[in-house]
């Protein structure tokens, strides 16, 4: 009988139970399968909020506050696409600040 003596390293990936979720500015218009997305509250295409919750979800808040989930989008798109995590923010309402919303 062995007993496995450790762990890969890879397994010990770092939580995320603390925060609700991450967020990044997304600038430039949104492309997700050869479609601009538009915001179905007041048709804005670029300078969106893009949250990747904690369910793997993917939220897009444009600049005048709607939220939209995004099924298009997953949270491996957003880990590809949102380089290392600078910050964490207590509060999304500090996240925005910081993201200039
Ligand atoms: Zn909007």
């Amino acid at each position: 009988m062995v007993a496995p003596d450790f762990l890969p390293p890879d397994l010990r990936v770092p939580s995320r139970q603390e925060v609700a979720g991450l967020m990044m500015r997304w600038l430039q218009p949104l492309v997700i399968g050869g479609e601009v997305r538009t915001c179905p509250g007041c048709g804005a295409y670029r300078d969106w909020i893009v949250f990747c919750m904690r369910d793997d979800s993917i939220w897009l808040r444009c600049r005048a506050g709607h939220d939209t989930k995004e099924p298009g989008l997953d949270a491996a798109w957003y880990n590809r696409n949102s380089g290392p995590v600078d910050r964490f923010h207590p509060t999304p309402e500090e996240g925005l600040r910081h993201l200039g919303h």
